[in-house]
């Protein structure tokens, strides 16, 4: 076991030195560090950034399990998230130092010895009535900075905890919950900041990235995402100045409409080094009835980068201009390198699966289209993506019609679009081998009726100004896990599943791909071939991304189970078909059985 006492003062000190060594013990302590955070994806020993490196790959160089090891798969351990709330468990899990944290639903976090389970600490939010997560009362994770764990919370807060004792150290209100804010996506960390979005695209908000000094919670720039917005910086004594428009006010959206347009970024970032780009997806426009803001809407539905030193856009890459079926660009947006096949240079790019069915490959230092393909079977709304323009061929009969030219007004023509509004693929993440030079995409094959309403924006109210229902396309599977050549524009393999998949993915150096489906099973395929090698039924539903580290010499991996999310809430048809499926709260942890 992991002896504490080696990363404390030790007991016998006396008050008076422990005093003077506060300061020194800062920066001695074991805390992570700007090297830990940058350094993440390389390091076995600890998962200290969302996405297993700032970068988003989830790709480990462990290989203890593997596809010949990986048949010995037993739990460790796992720990119940207790009380009475389960619902969906969406959060992935960090360790550091021996220790493992892990938030959960109705912004609860805990603190376990990542070795054993033992509950160190847990913290649970008082949350107030009248907060409106859109998409069930989720949390994707926390940032480790320091000796702090920090997470956002479903009324728009932002919550820093030491991470031994589990006392709260700072905590600043982010916005208005009764105006439809909140926060779901895991914070992640660039150069001692911490760098975190904002849902609530469903109500008219004001998508948002803000960086904040991770030690004190202070503001140090706010970046909007809808055109037309002003961003600001702070100075050291938290004066507020002006950081430049983004964009141009009125030139992509009509009218006053931009000023509850919408574009959350409510899935968070990733953030590259090498470019010094932290990448934000951003969501639908507001509202949903797209024949209210004729225009490209910038910069909603696209991947927007952000350079962390000055708080400004460096670029934009829209993949819905336009969006009229709340196609979110939130996807997180991964880099990777490859070589071009043509001149065989190195190519510094960025992978999205868009929750529109087209993957997009971009050029990471300027954003330039590369490649963009299908990754879902049908695609209704546009005819594919053009690589000269970067833009859609829409097909312009199969955007919802015009509530203006329906006979009464009211109800404008119902199309059916696939995939449908929760995407090809939604809040999960994939993940990219390099050594496979594969994306593991976690798709659905569905789609929707969808129609348009008049809507007027109204503070705090849903702003869709749309009905829909979401179809199942094939009896035998929604979701297929998808290994997928961003280079060649293929699929590879496929790996079919019953109930849609709403779980990220891991994959290692031991030539596994790990991830878990709605009915239960955690699985691990051969990363090369699909091939199904192991699979462990935790009891619930998995809706969470899984994620390795190695302690002791063994190599272990763990996930948050319980099943929910935005299925159950807005599936329509394709809720009934999965409403056999149950609900749960917990962490398991898994390791090689040792004969
Ligand atoms: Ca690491
Ligand atoms: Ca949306």
């Amino acid at each position: 076991m992991k002896d504490w006492s080696k990363t404390r003062p030790a007991r016998g000190l006396t008050l008076s030195v422990i005093a003077a060594s506060v300061l020194a013990w800062g920066s001695a302590t074991a805390g992570v560090t700007d090297a830990d955070i940058v350094n993440d994806a390389t390091t076995t020993g600890d998962v200290v950034s969302f996405g297993l490196g700032t970068q988003g790959q989830r790709y480990s160089t462990l290989d203890k399990i593997n596809t010949s090891t990986v048949g010995n798969l037993v739990p460790a351990w796992t720990m119940s998230f207790g009380g009475e709330k389960q619902r969906g468990q969406e959060s992935q899990p960090l360790v550091h130092d021996g220790r493992l944290f892990v938030t959960a639903s109705y912004s609860r976090l805990f603190a376990f010895d990542a070795m054993t389970g033992k509950k160190l600490w847990k913290y649970e939010h008082r949350l107030p009535d009248g907060i409106m997560p859109c998409c069930d009362v989720i949390n994707r994770g926390a940032a480790l900075y320091d000796n702090l764990v920090i997470f956002g919370t479903l009324d728009a807060q932002l919550l820093a905890f030491d991470v031994e004792t589990g006392k709260r150290v700072w905590r600043e209100k982010v916005d208005d919950y009764h105006a439809g804010y909140s926060m779901s996506a895991a914070p992640i960390i660039v150069n001692g900041m911490v760098i975190s979005g904002v849902s609530g695209g469903e109500f008219g908000v004001i998508g948002r990235l803000e960086a904040r000094d991770a030690k004190t919670g202070k503001l140090k720039w706010i970046r909007p995402t809808v055109e037309g917005h002003m961003g600001y910086k702070f100075d050291d004594q938290g004066n507020k100045v002006e950081n430049g428009i983004s964009g141009t006010t009125n030139a992509t959206w009509p009218g006053d409409l931009w000023q509850t347009g919408g574009a959350a970024t409510w899935n968070g970032a990733t953030y590259d080094p090498e470019t010094n780009l932290i990448f934000v997806g951003t969501g639908n426009p507001a509202p949903w009835n797209s024949w209210n803001r004729p225009g490209d809407n910038l910069f909603s539905s696209s991947t927007v980068a952000i350079n962390p030193d000055t708080g400004k856009i460096v670029w934009h890459y829209q993949n819905t201009p336009h969006d009229g079926w709340d196609f979110d660009g939130v996807n997180e947006f991964v880099s990777f390198d490859y070589k071009d096949p043509k001149s065989g240079k190195v190519i510094k790019a960025g992978g999205k699966a868009d929750r529109n069915g087209f993957f997009f490959v971009n050029d990471r230092t300027n954003g330039k289209l590369l490649n963009a393909f299908p990754f879902v079977k049908q695609i209704t709304w546009a005819e594919k993506i053009d690589l000269a323009t970067g833009r859609p061929v829409y097909v312009d009969a199969n955007r919802p019609g015009n509530p203006a030219k329906a006979g009464d007004g009211k109800k404008g023509e119902v199309v059916f679009s696939a995939p449908s509004f929760l995407g090809g693929k939604n809040q999960m993440q994939m993940a990219y081998n390099p050594g496979t030079g594969l994306f593991y995409v976690p798709a659905n094959e569905w789609g929707m009726d969808i129609w348009n309403e008049p809507i007027a924006y109204k503070k705090g109210a849903a702003y869709l100004g749309a009905g829909f229902t979401i179809k199942a396309t094939h009896e035998d599977y929604i979701g297929a896990l998808r290994a997928i050549d961003p280079v060649k524009g293929e699929i590879v393999w496929e790996n079919k599943n019953y109930a849609p998949l709403w779980g990220g993915v891991l994959t290692t150096a031991g030539g596994l791909t790990f991830y878990g489906t709605p009915e239960g099973y955690l699985k691990a395929l051969d990363a090369k071939t699909g091939k199904e090698l192991w699979s462990f039924q935790v009891g619930t539903g998995i809706v969470a991304p899984p994620i390795t580290w190695e302690q002791d010499g063994e190599q272990f991996i763990a996930v948050a189970a319980g099943w929910g999310g935005a299925v159950p809430l807005w599936g329509g048809d394709v809720a009934k078909r999965v409403n056999y499926l149950e609900q749960g709260g917990s962490i398991w942890v898994f390791k090689l059985h040792k004969s």
